[in-house]
C-alpha cells in the first residue's frame, strides 16, 4: 500500500474554513475578546474556543472481525479537524446463547462532550435485549418494538446518570443495525446514516433527522421550540438524539414529543442473496459524499482490496480530502454476496496508478522547466484539470490523492539531493 503523509498538505476546502475561523477570531479580538482565553462568568462578550484544530489528527482507529454466519466487517474512525473525538461504536458480530446467528452494530456521534456517546455505546444493546422482544422466533413487529423501547429505556437511564454526572448538555446520534438470519433491522436516531448496497446499487438508506424536516419541525414547534439557521433554537443541528436533556424539558409531553426525541426510526428489510454490503457512518462521512458515490466507491475498492480496514481507511481519507471537518467514523459490513477481488480490476488499478505517476512527473517537469517551484498544490491543481481515464467511480481524483502525493514526494526527493550533515536539520545522533 502506498501512503505518504509528509509535510502539511494544503487542502483548499480546509483553507477556506480556516480562513473563516481566523476571521472570527480576529473580529472577536477587535471587539474586545481575548482570543482563546477561558470565558469568565458574567462577562458580556464570551469567547468560544474554536471547535477546530490547526492541523487534523490523522491517526485512525481500526477494527475488524467476522461473524459465525459469514459476515465480514471492519471499522475505521478518525478525529480529523475537530478539537475532540466524540464518535464511538459498538460491534457485536454474534449475540449470546440461542442468538449466535444474530449480529449488532452501531455508530454513535456525540456532541457537546463525549460522555453521552460513550455511555450509550456501552449500554444500548443491553437495554434492547432487556426488553425481551429479541428472540429466536424473529417476529419482525416485536423486534421493531424492542428496538424502539431499548432506545427509550437507554435515554431514561442516561437521564439519571447525566443528572448525577453533570452531562445534561451532551447528546449523541445513533445509527444501528440488527441482523437476524431473516431480516436486517435498521434503527436510526439523528443524522448518522445506514446505507445498504444490494445488487450493485443503493438498495436502502435511513432518513436523517434534521430540525427542518417538516415532521421534525412540527414536533419541535409544538414542544415550544423554533427552527432557525436549520437548527433547533438556532443551536442544535439534529432533531433526534439520546441525551440533550436541555431540549427535553417541555412539561406534560411524552419523551417522544419533546424538541429532541430519543425515538429511533426503525425499518425492516427481508434479507436477500443480492445483499452486498452495509455501511454505518456518521455525518462526517455523509456531509462530503452521497449514498450513490459511496456505494460505487466501496464496490470498486472491494474488487482491488480484501482488507476491509484498508477500504474504511480509504473512505476516511477521501472524506478528509473532500473537506470533512468533523470526526469521521465508518463501519463496513460485507455479506457473502459482496464484490470479490478481481484480476481485471487489479490490473486496471495498477494501470491507473502508473498513469497518475507519469502525469505527476510531466507536470513536475513542466513547472521546473518554467523555473517555478513545483508546489504540491500547483501539481494537484494542474492534475485536476487533466483528463484521467479510469478513476474510481464515486471517488474520482481525490480518492487517489495518497498515490499522487507519494509520487510527488519521490520526485521532490530525487530533485533535491540531501544537504551535508553540518548544514542539515535534525540528523541521526552519532
Ligand atoms: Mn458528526
Amino acid at each position: 500500500m502506498r501512503t505518504a503523509r509528509k509535510g502539511n498538505v494544503e487542502m483548499p476546502a480546509f483553507v477556506r474554513q480556516l480562513v473563516k475561523e481566523t476571521e472570527k477570531r480576529v473580529s472577536s479580538f477587535f471587539k474586545g475578546g481575548r482570543g482563546g482565553a477561558e470565558p469568565t462568568e458574567g462577562e458580556a462578550e464570551e469567547v468560544i474556543p474554536s471547535p477546530y484544530l490547526d492541523r487534523p489528527v490523522l491517526d485512525k482507529l481500526t477494527e475488524e472481525g467476522c461473524s459465525r454466519w459469514g459476515l465480514n466487517y471492519a471499522l475505521g474512525s478518525m478525529q480529523g479537524w475537530r478539537a475532540n473525538m466524540e464518535d464511538f461504536h459498538n460491534c457485536v458480530p454474534q449475540l449470546g446463547g440461542q442468538m449466535a446467528d444474530w449480529s449488532f452494530f452501531a455508530v454513535f456521534d456525540g456532541h457537546a462532550g463525549n460522555c453521552v456517546a460513550h455511555y450509550c455505546s456501552q449500554h444500548l444493546l443491553t437495554q434492547i435485549l432487556t426488553t425481551g422482544a429479541i428472540g429466536p422466533e424473529d417476529d419482525a413487529e416485536k423486534v421493531r418494538g424492542g428496538l424502539i423501547e431499548g432506545f427509550l429505556q437507554t435515554d431514561k437511564q442516561l437521564h439519571t446518570v447525566a443528572r448525577r454526572e453533570g452531562w445534561e448538555r451532551g447528546g449523541t446520534t445513533v445509527v444501528a443495525t440488527l441482523i437476524s438470519p431473516r431480516y436486517i433491522y435498521f434503527a436510526n436516531c439523528g443524522d448518522s446514516r445506514a446505507m445498504l448496497c444490494r445488487a450493485g446499487q443503493v438498495g436502502f438508506s435511513t432518513e436523517d433527522h434534521k430540525p427542518f424536516s417538516p415532521l421534525e419541525r412540527e414536533r419541535i414547534e409544538s414542544a415550544g421550540g423554533s427552527v432557525s439557521l436549520q437548527r433547533i433554537n438556532g443551536s442544535l443541528a439534529v432533531s433526534r438524539a439520546l441525551g440533550d436533556f436541555n431540549y427535553k424539558g417541555a412539561e406534560n409531553r411524552e419523551p417522544t414529543q419533546q424538541m429532541v426525541s430519543p425515538e429511533p426510526e426503525v425499518c425492516v428489510l427481508e434479507r436477500s442473496l443480492a445483499d452486498e454490503f452495509l455501511v454505518l457512518a456518521c455525518d462526517g462521512v455523509w456531509d462530503t459524499i452521497t449514498n450513490e458515490e459511496l456505494c460505487a466507491f466501496i464496490r470498486s475498492r472491494l474488487c482491488v482490496c480484501t482488507d476491509l480496514r484498508e477500504v474504511c481507511s480509504q473512505v476516511i481519507d477521501l472524506c478528509l480530502y473532500k473537506g470533512s471537518l468533523d470526526n469521521i467514523s465508518i463501519m463496513l459490513l460485507c455479506f457473502p454476496g459482496a464484490p470479490q477481488l478481481s484480476a481485471e480490476a487489479l490490473h486496471q488499478e495498477a494501470e491507473l496508478e502508473d498513469l497518475l505517476e507519469s502525469k505527476v512527473a510531466e507536470i513536475f517537469e513542466e513547472l521546473s522547466g518554467r523555473g517555478e517551484e513545483p508546489e504540491l498544490l500547483s501539481v494537484l491543481t494542474m492534475l485536476a484539470s487533466t483528463a484521467i481515464p479510469g478513476l474510481p467511480p464515486g471517488g474520482g481524483l481525490q480518492s487517489k490523492r495518497n498515490c499522487i502525493i507519494s509520487a510527488y514526494y519521490q520526485l521532490k526527493e530525487a530533485h533535491q539531493p540531501s544537504l551535508p550533515n553540518e548544514v542539515g536539520g535534525p540528523e541521526k545522533p552519532i
